[in-house]
């Protein structure tokens, strides 16, 4: 089921048709306040307000004009001038190829630099998503070259892929602010755990190594997961190290387990919603049904009257 709806991400004709049925669109409000910056500060107001980190995506992926990154990069500047009105500061979150990174490196990097400088004027950070295996190289290079001079970026890590502990390491000297997720993309055997169990594992054996340099304020630790269970293993192997939870950012996504994010900020951690919007949807909606193919039912049930 995985295969097939990660297949289905891919695919151009269904891309292209099946966000204009209205199933699909009602079915996707589940993860996403709207499709518009307006829709996504109005759900980070009240989340704000009991102080959660906000950090906003606008959904985009693969451009293929170079001048449509201009525009992914201006919105991203109005935003932050927009934001002003939440109670805490909310964060970025980017992918490179929405930036131009398929079409031009030296293009992207450009605009990802502007946006990490107009993000410190704003007092706040912008993290790097990662992508699928294809760009990890040149997403790390990005990171490396915007690290030299901006203290306020951060990226993104997949633990299920084998040479993560490697590119870990490779950063870990620049000080990073790093977000290990699991991993979103169907990606060989070859290069990446795909038992469930192996991933969970290299999580936490990623997740400790980047606590070990938080404790001694040498890292920013974010552990992008709704595995909650993960993360209390996390916590408690860390805190025989010394490392307190506050050095554990917990950062979920807008729409899942909700509440299980209330109850672990109530638990001493801090913790972030990562809210996505835009009307380029469709790719990043069925990563969310691959992840736990139950949704697919939410989806279908959209179908009836
Ligand atoms: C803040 C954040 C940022 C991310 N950024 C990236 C990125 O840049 N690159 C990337 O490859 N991946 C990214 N991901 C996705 C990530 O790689 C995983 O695919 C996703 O988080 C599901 O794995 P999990 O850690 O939640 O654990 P799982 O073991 O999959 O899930 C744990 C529990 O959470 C619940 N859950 C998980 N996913 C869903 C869902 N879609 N719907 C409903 N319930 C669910 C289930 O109850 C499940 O039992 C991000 C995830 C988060 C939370």
């Amino acid at each position: 089921m995985r295969t097939i709806l990660l297949w289905m991400a891919r695919n151009p004709w269904l891309r292209e048709h099946l966000p204009r049925l209205g199933f699909a669109r009602r079915a996707v409000r589940r993860f996403m306040p709207g499709e518009d910056a307006e829709a996504a500060i109005g759900a980070a107001a009240g989340l704000a307000v009991s102080g959660q980190g906000i950090v906003f995506t606008r959904l985009g992926e693969n451009l293929v004009e170079l001048a449509e990154a201009d525009e992914v990069a201006a919105h991203y500047r109005a935003l932050l001038d927009r934001s002003t009105s939440l109670a805490r500061r909310p964060e970025l979150s980017v992918k490179p190829t929405q930036l131009g990174l398929d079409i031009d490196a030296e293009a992207c990097f450009r605009h990802l630099d502007a946006l990490a400088a107009a993000a410190a004027d704003a007092q706040t950070w912008l993290w790097l998503d990662m992508e699928g295996s294809a760009y990890v190289d040149a997403t790390v290079d990005l990171y490396e070259r915007l690290r030299r001079t901006h203290p306020n970026v951060g990226i993104c890590l997949q633990a299920y892929l084998k040479r993560t502990p490697k590119d870990l390491r490779r950063l870990l000297p620049l000080e990073p602010a790093v977000r290990i997720v699991k991993g979103a993309y169907d990606e060989p055997a070859a290069i990446a755990h795909r038992r469930r169990s192996d991933v969970d594992a290299a999580y936490q054996a990623l997740a400790l190594v980047l606590a070990d340099a938080a404790r001694d304020g040498h890292a920013r630790c974010a552990l992008g997961t709704h595995d909650s269970g993960l993360v209390e293993r996390i916590a408690s192997f860390a805190e025989t190290a010394g490392v307190s939870r506050a050095s554990l950012e917990v950062h979920m996504l807008y729409g899942i387990r909700a509440r299980e994010l209330v109850r672990l900020q109530g638990a001493g951690f801090p913790v972030f919603t990562l809210i996505a919007y835009g009307a380029f949807w469709y790719p990043w909606y069925m990563r969310r049904l691959a992840e736990r193919p139950a949704n697919v039912l939410f989806a279908l049930r959209q179908l009836l009257p």
